[in-house]
This record gives C-alpha cells, structure tokens and sequence, in this order.
C-alpha cells in the first residue's frame, strides 16, 4: 500500500530512512492505512518550518488570515466523502459519526476565522504620569497539536484553528490509529492555498511517540502545546512540557455524570441518555458514562432506556448506515467485557446487550451499580454504561461528584431553576439542564476540571490560550526619575 505522506514546510514527505507504519481496520484486520515513521529529525524539520513560516504569518492582516480559514472550512467540507471512508476503514466509525465530525470541524475553522478581527487588547489605567499603558495579545509562536483517534476531524482541527487565527504556525502530531483521517485536514488545509510552513504534519510509529513529542516540546521555537487525549498521556505530556517551561492545554478523560432528577420528563432523558451513552459507540471523552437516577423513577427510565438501546443497529460500518460501528480495537473490547464481569459479580444487573466476542459491540446498559464496582470509576470508552440508583438531590449530587474526572456532565428536571441550581454544583468543565453530555460547538469554552485536564479551546477562551498577553507602555511626555 502507498504510504500516506507527512507535510514539511509545504512538501510531501515520507520519513528520514523511509520507516513506516500500518494501521489496521479493527473488525477484518487488514491494513488499512500506512503511514510515515517520523523521526526526531523527522519531527524537528517540521517545527523549523514553522517557525520559518512564523515570521511573515504572524504578521498577516486578520482579513486575510479569516479568508484562509473560511476556504479551509469549504476545503474540508468538499472531503466529506473521504473522511467517511477513511473512518470507516482506520477506527470502524459510522458514516454518521464521520459526517458530523467534517460538520463541526467546518464550524470550527468558519469560528476561528470569525476570531480573528476579535484578538483584543485593552488599554490599562497607568500611575505614570503622560504613560499609555495597554495589554496587547500577540501570536504566541509555533503550536505543537497533538490529536486523538475517536473524534479525529473535530479534535485534530480543533488542535490548529485557534492557533491559526491568532497567527501562530502549528504542527499538527496526527494520531497512530487515525493516520489517513488527520492527513485528509492538513490536505484541505493546503488546498486553501494556507503558505508553505504554517500548517505542518507528521505522523510517528507508536513506540516513538515520546521521544517525537518531547524533541517538539524541547524545541525553544514551540511556545504552546495542547493534547487531547488520555489522562495517563496527558500526565507525562503535563511533565515534559513542565520540564520545558511550555504553556499546554490539556483535553483528557471523562466520566459524565447525567442526572435524571424525580421531576426530569423521562422520555427527553431517555433520548438523551442514548445519544450521549451510544454515539460513537460510547468513544467521546463527553460520553454519558454514569446515569445517576433517582430511585422514585428509576425503573420507568431504567425500562425506557434500556428499550431505545436495544432498538439501536450495530454492524460493518463499511456495508451500511448503523448507530454503533466497531469499537476502535480489541483492547476496548476487553476492558469493556471486565467492567462487565466486575460488576455482574458485585451484584448489577444486566439490562441489555452484554459481553462481546469482537470489535461490532452491542449498547449496553448495567442498573444498580455501586461504588464497589470498577465500571462506578472507571472510563469505558466503550458502549457499555452504568446506572446508579439514588435517592434525592443531595445523594445525586454528591454521586456525581464522586469520580476524579470532570469534563462534562448533564442534568435532568422539570423545576428548571433547581435543575440548574445542580448543574451549578457539579465539579464539571460543562454541564448542560436538560441537554445531553455530549455536546460541543465551535464558540464555547471547551474544556474540564479534576483529572480531565485544564485550559480551554473554543471562542475567546481559545484566544486567551494561544496568545500571548504582552504589557507594552508609550512615554508621551517627559518622564520623572529619581536620579
Ligand atoms: P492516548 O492518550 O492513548 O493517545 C493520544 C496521543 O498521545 C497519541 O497521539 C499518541 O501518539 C500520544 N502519546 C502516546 N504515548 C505518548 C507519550 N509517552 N508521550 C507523548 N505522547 C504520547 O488517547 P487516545 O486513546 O487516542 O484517546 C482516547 C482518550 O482521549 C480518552 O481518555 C478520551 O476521554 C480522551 N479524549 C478527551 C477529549 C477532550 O476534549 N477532553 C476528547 C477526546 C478524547
């Protein structure tokens, strides 16, 4: 198979020696992509090249850099075709998961164009007399993006956008199992016709992912990196770039909590609960992974849950539209099927679907789970969800607090303002009455507490995240010294 190529400085390249990798599809085994083994050279010639590229971006008008942005969100668009089948053949996503990624990245590069006439300063009061004191935001300097699988369009896009806009040049590290996906991007990107060196990529065999990410990271012209990805990852990655001194926004697990309140309109949480429990096959880091329910109603939804989430298709992505495709690799597999027999043998009870044999898993659904149970803590990322029964507000909200994880979470009530005044309480990036856990647009402020990391993409909390807020003073008349 051709490999796919990295971009350095606007070229096509493959990686110093010619190493690559394979990615297989999940469910036949077959390869499905095979890609560049970056080097640390490899990885260091593409952070050169933006930083070439830094000087003349960083210095673009916002109207030219918006028209860049706005064509690379057509660009895109015009891909969603191969972005359905790249999905489909390198993580075993749904047609439907696919189309919505290439919709909402489209959003975020139409957002992030809209940034760029917002990149604001202020002018600051000074006690100097005759001083003009102003806080200005400058592009920081060259962007190291580093992207996950399960998400890949939005997330690696996402990566970039805010970055670019606020005239910074990035390299895109695209992810091991999404390889082809990620190319696509920085593909439409270059259609957009975005200068040679300000949008760079590069792919890395798995074992060498350290050593690629901490020779970028080390690199003095890398003054900002962000990471969506696993906790565990996001840890070493928050040491490395301590050790460096680089700002970094992290983006990593979660554990939503959805609360379904004894007043919550049951039918609206239930079609909540499946779409944030089963979209993507239970792969979203805002993935509705415990449903806290109060016991006064918890067996109409248990029933009605359980209902909706047999009626949903699970199959081959590759020969039709289903709901739930093949789960990512066989590794989901198993540790979904042990959070399944951990909790059968505390006591929970299996409502619907249940242990699978291979990657096409069905939506499962598991009621009385407790704090004994590895599936209470632990993120599936998979189609398999918990049900925890409680009994009032103060126990619901005290359940949902009672995880290391903090993305997002959702709550369920009729009495809007006490629904609210939960949401309130909740130790969660985002919360959402009335809304499902999942749920992202291009302008909000994205981004979680607890273990699921720090910083914030979206809007102008993205602004504030890759620019660098500098205090710059004009003497407008002569100045007093004390000798
Ligand atoms: P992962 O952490 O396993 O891998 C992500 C990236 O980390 C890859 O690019 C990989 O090359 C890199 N990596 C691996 N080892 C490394 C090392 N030692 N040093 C530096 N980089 C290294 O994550 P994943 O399995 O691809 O994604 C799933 C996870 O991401 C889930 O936990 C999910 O909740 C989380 N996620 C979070 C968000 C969010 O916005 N908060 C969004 C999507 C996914």
């Amino acid at each position: 198979m051709t490999p796919i190529s990295m971009l350095i400085n606007g070229e096509r390249r493959q990686a110093e020696g010619g190493a690559t990798f394979d990615r297989r599809n999940p469910l036949d085994g077959g390869i499905a992509t095979t890609a560049p083994a970056a080097t640390t050279n490899d990885a260091i010639a593409a952070v050169e090249a933006a930083h070439a590229a830094f000087a003349a971006w960083s210095q673009t008008g916002p109207g030219e850099r918006r028209a860049l942005l706005q064509k690379a969100a057509h660009a895109l668009e015009a891909r969603a075709a191969d972005f359905v089948a790249a999905m489909a053949r390198e993580t075993g996503a749904s047609a439907m998961w696919a189309g919505f990624n290439v919709h909402l990245a489209a959003g975020l590069l139409t957002e992030a164009a809209a940034l760029t006439t917002q990149i604001g300063g202020e002018v600051i009061p000074s006690d100097v007399p005759g001083s003009l004191a102003m806080g200005i935001r400058q592009p920081a300097g060259v962007v190291l993006g580093i992207a996950p699988w399960n998400a890949p369009v939005i997330l690696a896009t996402r990566a970039i956008a805010t970055p670019l806009a606020c005239g910074n040049t990035v390299v895109l590290k695209g992810s091991e199992l999404c390889p082809e996906t990620h190319a696509l991007i920085v593909d439409a990107l270059n259609d957009a016709g975005l200068p040679p060196g300000v949008v760079n990529f590069i792919t890395n065999a798995p074992a060498d992912a350290g050593a690629v990410v901490e020779a970028m990271v080390a690199h003095p012209a890398v003054r900002r990196v962000n990471f969506t990805g696993s906790t565990r990852v996001g840890r070493l990655i928050a040491q490395t770039c301590a050790k460096y001194l680089k700002p970094v926004v992290l983006e990593l697990g979660g554990k939503a909590p959805l609360v379904v309140l004894d007043d919550a309109d049951i039918d609206a949480a239930v079609n909540a609960a499946a779409f944030g429990a089963f979209a993507n096959s239970g792969q979203i880091c805002m993935s509705t992974e415990r449903i806290v329910v109060d016991a006064a109603i918890a067996d109409e939804f248990v029933s009605k849950f359980a209902a909706k989430a047999r009626s949903l298709p699970v199959g081959d992505p590759r020969e039709g539209p289903v709901v739930l495709g093949s789960v990512v690799d066989a590794s989901t597999v198993a540790r979904c099927n042990a959070l399944i027999d951990d909790a059968l043998a505390k006591g929970a009870r299996l409502v619907c679907g249940g242990r699978a044999e291979n990657t096409l898993m069905p939506a499962t659904v598991i009621d009385h789970v407790t704090p004994q149970m590895l599936i209470y803590r632990e993120e599936s990322f998979g189609p398999v969800k918990a049900v925890v029964r409680v009994k009032g507000v103060e126990e619901a909200i005290a359940t949902a607090n009672d995880n290391e994880f903090g993305l997002s979470s959702a709550v369920f009530g009729r009495d809007v303002a006490r629904a609210f005044n939960v949401a309130r309480r909740i130790e969660s990036g985002i919360c959402h009455v009335n809304g499902p856990t999942v749920h992202d647009e291009a302008q909000m402020p994205f981004g979680g507490v607890k273990d699921s990391g720090y910083g914030r993409f979206g809007g102008k909390a993205g602004i504030e995240a890759f620019t660098e807020l500098r205090w710059i003073t004009v003497q407008t008349t002569p100045r007093h010294y004390p000798f």
